[in-house]
């Protein structure tokens, strides 16, 4: 394993995960950019590198097993390895513009990048992160994956969001079972819930920056040995399931 942190971001070729592959790379971190669009990775590789950070393109749609299982032989050769899996790539269907499409091939296709795409990733990366020294893994959620924000009648997540909010849902009982899978082997796995972010993902109505957005899940990529897993946080800390 090299000395240098390897980091993965997955959809880092805009948003917010362009945002935490900058931040990651300022700390002198090695990153590697998922995108499953290989114009639009070399494109987020030479705007990462004019900014100082050593990254590499990482040709990555999370739905394809061809493709993650060629990322993880690519980090092999390039990096040396992997420190730190961030699972950002992710999509909202219709939502915010189709507010009520919970139709059932939407939502099959949202599982597999939101839910099935972690998952296939994350496995085919662990073999790299078990011989990392301090191994991270964060999965990009949200704050209306939290039943128990959902159902607070005082707590305004935006309306009903179609298959998009359960898809987050699922990820969060997805990172239970890893954290327990995987306690005990020094891999920390949380997930990160950065805001109402203005993107492509909601059409830019957010209300907070992508780099405002990247800040949490930032943190949760540089933990320390003793910090927490199993775990949903925002910037304010830790989130209700
Ligand atoms: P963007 O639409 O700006 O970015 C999404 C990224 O995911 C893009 O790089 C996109 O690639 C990529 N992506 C989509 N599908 C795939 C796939 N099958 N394989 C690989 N990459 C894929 O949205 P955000 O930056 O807002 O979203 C990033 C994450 O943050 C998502 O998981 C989202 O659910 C989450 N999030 C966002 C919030 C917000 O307010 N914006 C709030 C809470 C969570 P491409 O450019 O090729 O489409």
């Amino acid at each position: 394993m090299s000395e240098q942190t390897i980091a993965l971001v997955t959809g880092a070729n805009k948003g917010i995960g362009y945002e935490i592959a900058a931040g990651l790379g300022a700390l002198g971190w090695r990153i590697g950019v998922g995108a499953r669009d290989r114009e639009r990775g070399a494109e987020a590789v030479a705007a990462l590198s004019a900014r100082r950070v050593d990254a590499f393109a990482v040709p990555l749609d999370v739905t394809d097993d061809a493709d993650v299982s060629a990322a993880a032989r690519l980090l092999e050769e390039r990096g040396g390895g992997l420190d730190v899996l961030v699972n950002n790539a992710g999509a909202a269907g219709g939502w915010p513009d189709e507010p009520t499409s919970l139709d059932p091939a939407a939502l099959l296709r949202l599982v597999d990048t939101n839910v099935v795409g972690v998952i296939r990733v994350t496995n085919a990366m662990l073999p790299l992160l078990r011989r990392s020294a301090h191994p991270r893994i964060v999965n990009q959620s949200s704050h209306v994956g939290s039943l128990t924000l959902q159902t607070d009648p005082a707590v305004d997540l935006g309306g009903i969001s179609g298959g998009y909010a359960p898809t987050k849902t699922f990820l969060n009982a997805v990172t239970v079972q890893y954290a327990a899978e995987l306690r005990g082997t020094g891999i920390l796995v949380n997930n990160a819930c950065p805001g109402y972010v203005a993107t492509d993902l909601n059409g830019f109505s957010g209300t907070r920056t992508a780099e405002e957005g990247a800040q949490v899940a930032i943190r949760l990529a540089t933990l320390p040995d003793d910090g927490p897993t199993g775990g949903l946080f925002d910037d304010g800390g830790p989130v209700p399931w």
